[in-house]
């Protein structure tokens, strides 16, 4: 077995124990492999272990990558989104985690409208709100949450965080505890399906499950360090 076989072996039986601590069905959470930095041929040895969803944070390393490996691959756009790739990036993905303000969503839902998509988007929330870090605070998302609704194209299906590095992971629950909370206080606003939590990274991941994370983001605790 492949060293990156044996690493995803772990993570899943991790995962299960998480789930069934929290006294959740194992597939209700979705591990993404985060393959930012690592080729082609490593994000295969992934693909021979059963992996089907793939994260990248830069439209150009994906294109380079999505060629190379099988159609059937699920990939997440989970960087800081820039305008100008809005266009190649909605095609391409099969969701971003990354939609940070009202002005990129309102962008994106122009863009999804001519190219005829109806594109499943998270909002990132910075709910710390650590300057280095883009996406809505809790003030603004429940201030713009009628608006944001309204976008006709947008599948808004739920929030991602990238909470403050911390070096406990216990350290991070309260982050993941708090976007769960405004997850399903923004869910009681007339109308709303917000199904999924985007939440948890290699150095957290079984934490973010306990509170709910329906999909969590893992690069190095798979591929090694970059
Ligand atoms: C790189 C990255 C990850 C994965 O981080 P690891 O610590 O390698 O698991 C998750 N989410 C985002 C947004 C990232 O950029």
């Amino acid at each position: 077995m492949s060293e990156v076989a044996q690493q995803l072996q772990e993570i899943r039986t991790r995962m299960a124990a998480a789930c069934a601590r929290s006294g959740r069905e194992v597939d209700e959470v979705t591990l993404i492999a985060v393959t930012k930095t690592f080729s082609a041929e490593r994000v295969r040895e992934a693909v021979e272990a059963g992996q089907v969803d793939v994260g990248e944070n830069r439209l150009q390393e994906a294109e380079g990558k999505i060629p190379l490996l099988p159609s059937f691959l699920r990939w997440h756009y989970i960087g800081q989104l820039q305008r100008n790739k809005v266009r190649k990036v909605l095609p391409q993905f099969a969701m971003v985690h990354s939609i940070d303000s009202l002005r990129l969503a309102q962008y994106a839902n122009e863009v999804a409208r001519d190219l005829g998509l109806f594109p499943q988007v998270f909002l990132q929330v910075n709910h710390a709100e650590e300057e280095t870090k883009t996406g809505f605070s809790e003030a603004e998302l429940r201030e713009q949450w009628t608006t944001l609704m309204a976008l006709d194209r947008l599948e808004i299906v739920g929030l991602m965080t990238v909470p403050p590095a911390v070096d406990d992971p216990e350290k991070a629950r309260p982050w993941f505890a708090s976007l769960r909370q405004l997850r399903d206080e923004l869910a009681l606003v007339d109308g709303t399906r917000l199904p999924y939590l985007s939440m948890g990274m290699s150095g957290d991941y079984e934490v973010a499950i306990e509170e709910g994370a329906t999909h969590v983001r893992i690069g190095s605790a798979i591929f090694g360090r970059r």
